[in-house]
């Protein structure tokens, strides 16, 4: 089984300050997921600027101050949860027009967390899909907090594959961002960075600087905490640049794509 990240920065335009899909390469990637003839695949994707802009608007996942806060956040989080829900369907549709069995899976209806970490969740629905040859699809939203200083939070796509992983053991978990790796510096800031091929700690990076868009999930950083700590259980996964013509499809027919591998 294989687990594919699309990145919220691939997929939608991310320093938008309004939603927007790219399209054109939702389109190819959806076509190569289709050409890679994969089986046994769940694809989890980002929120990118259908997440973040109102994740941050709102504070979703900080303490709330006064009951007024409190409504306000509740109202946040309900757009929020809407607007992703929209990037879904576009995901999902863009998929099954290219042929691929995707059906929908919705982390605010059955993931909570306790502190921003996710404490319960019943995957075994996703396991009922996979079984049955669908393609299950599920991406970053908003979920309730058990944490009573905060009630509501944000769940990264990041997140999700991390504890899929861990839960489903999957042979291989690819993420797909809009670089072509993880490097010693952020590529977008800096000259000359230099690719790391293989990741087994933060220390390997020059400097701890998440992101270049809005992301209230971490950026590069946060996942990589994530993947850091699957590693540690033994699961690999590789970071490649889904931007790139056919590195999805080959990177899902098993072959070695140019890109950053975590491992322990
Ligand atoms: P996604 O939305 O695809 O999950 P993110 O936006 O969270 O991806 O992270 C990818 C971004 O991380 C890149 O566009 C890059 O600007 C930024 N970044 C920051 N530091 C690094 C680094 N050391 N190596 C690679 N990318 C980095």
């Amino acid at each position: 089984m294989i687990i594919l990240k699309l990145g919220g920065s691939i997929i939608t335009d991310k320093a938008a300050k309004e939603p927007t899909v790219n399209h054109n390469h939702l389109n190819r990637i959806a076509r190569e997921i289709k050409n890679s003839n994969t089986s046994d695949l769940i694809i989890v994707h980002g929120a990118g600027s259908y997440g973040h802009p109102f994740a941050k608007e709102y504070s979703i996942g900080k303490p709330f101050s006064s009951d007024e806060d409190f409504q306000k956040k509740r109202m946040g989080f309900a757009i929020t949860q809407s607007w992703v829900k929209k990037l879904n369907s576009i995901v999902c549709d863009a998929l099954r027009k290219h042929g691929v069995p995707a059906i929908s899976i919705q982390p605010s209806s059955f993931i909570t967390t306790e502190n921003k970490r996710i404490n319960k969740a019943d995957i075994s629905i996703v396991d009922s899909y996979l079984k049955k040859g669908f393609v299950p699809v599920i991406y970053g939203d908003v979920v309730l907090d058990e944490d009573p200083s905060i009630q509501m939070a944000v769940v990264s796509g990041d997140q999700i594959i991390s504890y899929l992983a861990k839960n489903l053991l999957p042979e291989r978990v690819i993420l797909g961002t809009d670089v072509d790796g993880v490097f010693n510096k952020n590529p977008k800031l800096n000259k000359d960075p230099r690719i790391i091929e293989t990741l087994s700690s933060l220390q390997e990076l020059d400097s701890v600087d998440s992101t270049t868009t809005v992301d209230v999930t971490g950026g590069m950083i946060g996942k990589l905490e994530e993947l850091l700590k699957l590693a540690q259980l033994g699961i690999e996964s590789e970071i490649i640049n889904a931007g790139c013509n056919n590195l999805i499809e080959e990177a899902l027919k098993g072959k070695k794509v140019p890109g950053t591998v975590i491992k322990k």
